[in-house]
């Protein structure tokens, strides 16, 4: 159908058939026309769907339209929130390329960075800002950021801000924003807090859903490795070299596991680097860099420092280890399979992550065969240990269950079986 039935202006289609979007995804079909006639909405959308097109793209438009009120220097109409310094960066770059023919001006703000050359920044003309939520209560604090005449305020990846437990930041960021607002929640998945949230920042909000709820990209094939702990990495190294997989994204529990996995695949004659909260934003920068142009093949991350990663085509995602939250394995899975393309997600699942596995199925509501590779098969007589911070998914489940009316403790069986090779 093209863009040209979103209502969108002439000069931002053009934007974005230069960046060679042809047809609005669905996200986009649907939220544009509402983000455009002023509604709040709440939509629940994974990264790879094409939603920060979904808010931008109107949010550009609208702005462009509004008259700029007073004189002096132009206030923050639109506010962006984002969990992570990465997404800040996506998203700030998207508003760059998609408002190229406008006279709109974006700035961004992140920890990590200089903070007085985004104070210089915000002292210009800034029509929308993007900000990562502890530096922006931080320059607010220093009276670098006026943010009392916002029109517009976006919450992109909710769930994770609630994860990363910015919930007091964000209280405290809203009290000098106007109470009438334009407010858009972005979220991958639904659960009892975010409805907390949403009660108390929008108004009737429209809740668009484009697909089914806690569901991955269908052109995502998931595959499950069962194999002992001891011997993932071993079984890793093998896969990639063996099927010649390139730009690999590996995702571990932890940060220290994350340098370990790394300097044993190095020595394993593959070409990796890690990323996480605890390497610099510069290190970050050029590890991500070096998978992208392909002088690394596997990224090993933890989940947050991989937030909000865009890397065009990514093909393979490992779950070296499965999360204790449910939802990061959707967040995790969601780098690969983006926008249109194909990818495979693969778990390597130890006897102890059985239960993870099952918590997964829970939220996916479909099963993920297991199969084995052959002299990699799990040793019956091991014993198993289940991994400290167990209670935790436990917990999370539970409030799941709950936000979407199931009884709590029901689980789908066990299965197992040797599938695709
Ligand atoms: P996002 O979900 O916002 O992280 O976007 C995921 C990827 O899809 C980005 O690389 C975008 O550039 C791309 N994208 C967004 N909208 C479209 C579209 N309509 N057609 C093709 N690609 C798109």
């Amino acid at each position: 159908m093209g863009f040209s039935t979103t209502g969108l202006h002439p000069s931002l289609i053009d934007a974005v058939t230069e960046q060679g979007y042809t047809e609005p995804t669905p996200i986009q079909a649907a939220t544009i026309p509402a983000i455009l006639a002023g509604q709040d909405i709440m939509a629940g959308a994974q990264t790879g769907t094409g939603k920060t097109a979904a808010f931008a793209l109107p949010i550009l438009q609208m702005l462009s339209q509004a008259p700029i009120a007073g004189t002096g220097r132009r206030a923050i109409r639109a506010l962006v929130l984002t969990p992570t310094r990465e997404l800040a960066q996506q998203v700030y770059k998207s508003f760059v390329d998609y408002g190229k023919h406008s006279p709109l001006q974006t700035a961004l703000v992140y920890g990590g960075a200089s903070v007085n050359t985004q104070m210089a920044a915000l002292a210009g003309d800034v029509d929308i800002l993007v900000a990562t939520p502890g530096r922006l209560l931080d320059l607010i604090g220093r009276g670098a950021a006026d943010l009392s005449r916002v029109q517009h305020l976006v919450f992109d990846e909710a769930d994770r801000m609630l994860d990363m437990g910015f919930i007091d930041e964000i209280r405290r960021i809203l009290k000098p924003i106007p109470a009438v607002r334009q407010t858009l929640l972005f979220s991958a998945t639904f659960d009892a807090e975010i409805f907390d949230l949403s009660k108390s920042l929008l108004t009737n909000p429209t809740l668009i859903e484009v697909d089914a709820r806690n569901t991955v990209a269908s052109q995502v094939e998931q595959m499950v490795y069962a194999v002992d702990a001891d011997r993932k990495r071993e079984l890793l190294s093998y896969l990639i070299g063996s099927k010649n997989w390139h730009q690999v994204l590996v995702f571990t529990r932890t940060k220290q596991g994350a340098d370990e996995l790394a300097s044993e695949m190095c020595k394993d004659g593959l070409k990796t680097q890690s990323i996480h909260g605890d390497k610099s934003q510069g290190a970050r920068e050029r590890a991500l860099e070096a998978f992208r142009e392909g002088a690394i093949r596997v990224l090993v991350a933890t989940d947050v420092a991989a937030r909000g990663l865009d890397i065009d085509q990514l093909a393979y995602v490992v779950n070296y280890e499965l999360p204790y939250n449910a939802e990061d394995y959707i967040h995790r899975i969601g780098r690969t399979g983006r926008a249109g393309g194909s990818g495979i997600a693969i778990s390597l699942l130890s006897p102890a992550e059985n239960y993870l596995l099952e918590e997964i199925e829970t939220i996916l509501d479909s099963r993920l065969p297991q199969q084995w590779l052959p002299g990699y098969e799990p040793d019956p007589t091991k014993e198993v240990k289940r991994p400290r911070n167990a209670s935790k998914g436990a917990q999370k489940k539970r409030a799941r269950e709950r936000a979407l009316g199931q009884k709590p403790g029901k689980k789908p069986g066990q299965q197992q079986g040797r599938g695709r090779r």
